[in-house]
């Protein structure tokens, strides 16, 4: 079978996570970076803006160019909010660098939705355009993000095909027609070949893909070495090097900080298990998506002045029930809140992530059952209406704090609001 691989790219990643956090920086050019741009907004792009460029330069070519150092912490969540989405998608997902991931759809099958759109290409080869579309719809409704995709029977293939895509756009290379895609890249395009690769080639004359073909194969591993037979095999769209499964998340967390409730004791404790309740609501949630069960839970607390406390503790048996995992929250928040000090943030964390054993229904009774039954029925309704269409037990509490969108409570965490 020939194989499917999915090459996910964000677009202006880190410019993009700034532009999340301050929407006033929305539609204006931003660049993140000290030294060098990092990352750019499209709009600092259309202003002549590249990465890589010195600040100077950049600020020279766009004057009113929006500067940021970034924030690593926050990009690493989404990058992993984006992870968990894809993982939806198939369990072999490979994370690669700050912003692109490799995904094998091999053998994925075509959903039935998929199959009624027609999704096949003209000489009859399934199409995964249907399944690009939703990923490209889940990742900009979950995190706001808009990602490049290109899918090949190749690494090199579906990653080049990224690079067509940009930005949000899906390339799509059907299988037996790699080599006519490949022949008009430039050479440093192929994974393995740098500038300095790219240079002592093209000083022989051999600029594209099409050219380097003509290159015979002992030349190219006398010049480059090893890397030479990957190159050979890569322009040609026959490197066999697999997706790596990035070993998956051993947690799902969830936390915001907030405006610490300055209106006495007694009204701290109740606000901080609404909030609690809430976002573990969403932890759970992510947790029933991935189709996955946790063992233990955490529970951590930022005070006001500077003291952080974090607790956790196993569960009797792996849950996914928002329910059973908020009774072993809502203990640990007692005692970290035996600490009276104001609190400006709250965290949770589900751990030691299991996948569900088929053996594992006959130990919870039929309560159990019933309880795993109503929270499908909410995670069915939230996927069709978004988080916000249902408030789950406790975090009824926070109704009338905060405000309420269709991505559920507006926090101050914007990977979370949305
Ligand atoms: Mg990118």
């Amino acid at each position: 079978m020939d194989r499917r691989i999915l090459h996910v790219d964000i677009d202006a990643f880190l410019a993009s996570v700034e532009q999340l956090r301050d929407p006033t920086l929305v539609g204006r050019p931003v660049a993140v970076g000290t030294g060098v741009v990092a990352s750019r907004s499209y709009e600092a792009k259309a202003r002549g803006v590249h990465t890589a460029m010195p600040l100077h330069e950049a600020l020279r070519r766009c004057p009113d160019l929006v500067v940021r150092p970034g924030d690593a912490r926050l990009a690493e969540r989404y990058r992993q909010r984006v992870a968990e989405i894809l993982r939806r998608f198939t369990p072999v997902v490979e994370v690669c660098s700050l912003d692109d991931f490799y995904a094998d759809l091999t053998g994925v099958p075509l959903r039935v939705e998929q199959a009624l759109a027609g999704n096949t290409t003209l000489d009859g080869e399934r199409s995964l355009a249907t399944l690009c579309r939703e990923v490209r719809t889940a990742v900009r409704a979950e995190t706001g993000l808009s990602v490049a995709q290109g899918v090949g029977s190749t690494r090199t293939v579906a990653r080049l095909a990224t690079t067509k895509a940009k930005p949000g756009g899906i390339c799509e290379v059907a299988a037996g027609r790699e080599l006519e895609f490949l022949a008009d890249f430039p050479v440093d395009a192929v994974p393995g070949l740098g500038p300095k690769s790219a240079a002592l080639l093209q000083q022989v004359g051999v600029h594209t893909v099409r050219q380097l073909w003509a290159v015979d194969r002992e030349l190219l591993r006398q010049s480059f070495g090893a890397r030479g037979d990957e190159v050979w095999a890569r322009c040609r769209g026959l490197d066999e090097a697999p997706v790596q499964a990035t070993p998956t998340l051993r947690s799902i967390s969830r936390e915001t900080s907030f405006e610490p409730r300055t209106d006495g004791d007694s009204q701290q404790l109740p606000f901080l298990r609404a909030m609690l309740a809430y976002l573990l609501d969403r932890a759970a949630s992510e947790l029933r998506a991935q189709r996955l069960l946790a063992r233990a839970v955490q529970v951590r607390l930022h005070h006001v002045d500077g003291v952080r406390g974090e607790r956790q503790r196993t569960f009797a048996e792996p849950t996914d029930r928002t329910d059973a995992c908020m009774a072993v929250a809502g203990e640990l928040l007692e005692e970290l809140a035996l600490r009276r000090v104001l609190v400006r943030l709250v965290g949770v964390t589900l751990a030691s992530l299991v996948p569900p054993q088929p053996a594992q229904g006959a130990l919870f009774g039929d309560g159990d059952k019933e309880r795993r039954k109503l929270f499908a029925a909410v995670d069915a309704v939230r996927a069709r209406h978004g988080f916000g269409a249902l408030v789950v037990g406790g975090a009824a509490g926070l109704l009338g704090q905060l405000a309420v969108g269709k991505h559920g409570f507006v926090l101050r965490t914007p990977s979370l609001t949305k």
